[in-house]
C-alpha cells in the first residue's frame, strides 16, 4: 500500500483553535442563554471599503462583454496591481522594489507555506516563540524538523521573544540559514525598532542567510520611525523575503489578495555551490503551481491605492486600533501589564498564571472568549492574547464582563 508523508505524523495533533472551539461549544451546550463575545479568532468583522466594492462591481461588468472579457492571467499578478504596490507601499518609503519583484497572490498563509519549498530540507531555521502557527508545521511537513518534544521540535532555533526581550528577540548565536521574523507581532503585537532590525539584517548578511518577514500588520503601524517594511534597513534587499496582505488592511479575509516581495538581488547557492536568484526560482513555482488571483480581486485591491482607498482603508484600520486602545487600557487598569495594540490589532497580557486556567476563567465568568498564549508555543504561557478585530459593541461589553469576573 502507498505511504503517506511521515513527517506528518510529527505535527502536534491538537490545533490551538479547535481546541479553543470545542471548550466554548461545550459551555454553550450547557449554557445555551449566555451569549458568548468571541475575542479569540483574528479575523475582520467590518465590511469591505466601499472602493473596493465598487471596483468588484465594475471588474464583473467587464466580465461580462466579449470585448473587456478576461482568462487567465498572468500568475505572478496583473501589472496595474504589482505597479501600484512597488509605487504606494514601497517607492512612497524611501525604498526600491520593482513591479515584476511583486508576486500577487491569494494569501500570505499560503505564500509563506510555499515558499519553504524553494529552499533545501536540511535548512536550518529559526522561528521565533509565540508564533503564527504556519511558519512551524510546514516546515514539520516538509521534513525540515525532527520529533516534537514537550511542544518543541527538533532541529529548530526557537527565538524566545519574552518579557526580558520586550518581546523582540535578538538574532541568537547559532548560524541559521532561514529566519522567520513578524512585525508588528502575531500574537504579541510588538513591533521591532530600526535597530532591531538593521541587527537581523547584519545578522543574515554574515550568515548568507534568508529572512522570512512578514508585514502582514503593516498598516496598523502608527509611531513615527518604525519600520514598515524590511526593505527600509540597508541591505535588505539582498537577505530579505516580505509578505503582505490585504486581510487585515482592507477586510480581505474572505476575498482574498496578498503578494510577496523577492527583489532580484536575493541569491541562494545550489548544490554545487553557485548562487543563484531565488527570484528566478518564485517565479517558476508560481508559473507552475499558482493561476493567480481572479481579476475582479486584483481591481478591488488596486482600487485600496486610490486617494479615496488610502482614505478608507487607514478609516478601518483606526477603528479596530480604537478597539485596541480600549483592550490595553482596561488590562493596565486591571494591573495587568501588556505590550501591543498601539501598533498591531493584539494585545498580549502577562496574566502570570496558566493561561489555559485564564481562557477558563473568562469564558466561565465572562463568557469572553480569549486566545491562550500558551497555544503560540512554550514563550506563550502565562499570557493572553486579545484581539481588536470586533464591534465596539462587543469589546466595550466584552471588558466590562471582564472586569468583573477578574475583580
Ligand atoms: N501572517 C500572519 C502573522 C497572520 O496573522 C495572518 C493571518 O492571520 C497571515 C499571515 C495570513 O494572512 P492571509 O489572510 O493573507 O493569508
Amino acid at each position: 500500500m502507498i505511504r503517506l508523508n511521515e513527517h506528518f505524523t510529527k505535527l502536534k495533533a491538537s490545533y490551538l483553535f479547535a481546541d479553543i472551539a470545542k471548550r466554548v461549544n461545550a459551555y454553550v451546550a450547557v449554557n445555551p442563554a449566555k451569549p458568548v463575545i468571541r475575542l479569540g479568532i483574528g479575523d475582520v468583522t467590518e465590511p469591505l471599503p466601499p472602493v473596493c466594492i465598487a471596483a468588484l462591481h465594475a471588474a464583473t461588468e467587464e466580465m461580462a462583454n466579449r470585448a473587456t472579457f478576461r482568462g487567465y492571467g498572468p500568475e505572478q499578478g496583473y501589472a496595474f496591481l504589482r505597479e501600484a504596490i512597488a509605487q504606494h507601499d514601497f517607492a512612497a518609503l524611501g525604498t526600491k522594489i520593482e513591479p515584476d519583484e511583486v508576486f500577487v497572490s491569494d494569501g500570505s498563509k499560503c505564500d509563506i507555506a510555499n515558499i519553504q519549498e524553494i529552499f533545501a530540507a536540511d535548512t536550518r531555521l529559526a522561528i521565533p516563540d509565540p508564533v503564527y502557527p504556519v511558519y512551524v508545521d510546514t516546515n514539520v511537513m516538509a521534513g525540515r524538523t525532527g520529533m516534537n518534544r514537550d511542544g518543541r521540535y527538533d532541529g529548530i532555533i526557537y527565538l524566545d521573544s519574552t518579557v526580558a526581550n520586550g518581546y523582540v528577540p535578538a538574532p541568537p548565536k547559532e548560524a541559521a540559514d532561514l529566519i522567520y521574523l513578524c512585525f508588528p507581532n502575531n500574537p504579541t503585537g510588538a513591533v521591532a525598532t530600526r535597530a532591531q532590525l538593521a541587527a537581523w539584517v547584519a545578522y543574515a548578511r554574515q550568515h548568507s542567510a534568508i529572512i522570512l518577514y512578514d508585514a502582514a500588520y503593516e498598516s496598523y503601524v502608527r509611531t513615527p520611525g518604525i519600520p514598515r517594511s524590511i526593505y527600509e534597513i540597508e541591505g535588505a534587499r539582498d537577505v530579505a523575503i516580505e509578505f503582505r496582505s490585504f486581510s487585515k488592511l482592507a477586510g480581505f479575509t474572505g476575498l482574498r489578495c496578498a503578494y510577496t516581495v523577492v527583489p532580484k538581488t536575493l541569491q541562494a547557492r545550489d548544490a554545487a555551490g553557485h548562487q543563484q536568484a531565488v527570484h528566478a526560482l518564485w517565479h517558476r513555482w508560481h508559473t507552475t503551481k499558482f493561476n493567480g488571483v481572479a481579476y475582479p480581486v486584483q481591481k478591488a485591491a488596486a482600487a485600496v491605492y486610490t486617494p479615496e482607498g488610502q482614505k478608507q482603508t487607514r478609516a478601518l484600520t483606526d477603528f479596530y486600533l480604537g478597539n485596541a486602545k480600549l483592550i490595553r487600557e482596561a488590562m493596565t487598569k486591571l494591573g495587568l501589564s501588556c505590550i501591543g495594540g498601539d501598533n498591531a490589532p493584539y494585545i498580549w497580557v502577562n496574566v502570570r498564571r496558566d493561561s489555559w486556567e485564564f481562557f477558563d476563567l473568562l469564558l466561565n465568568r465572562a463568557q469572553v472568549v480569549i486566545t491562550p498564549g500558551a497555544g503560540f508555543g512554550r514563550c506563550g504561557e502565562g499570557h493572553i492574547r486579545i484581539s481588536a478585530f470586533n464591534t465596539h459593541e462587543n469589546v466595550t461589553a466584552a471588558l466590562t464582563r471582564i472586569a468583573t469576573a477578574v475583580m
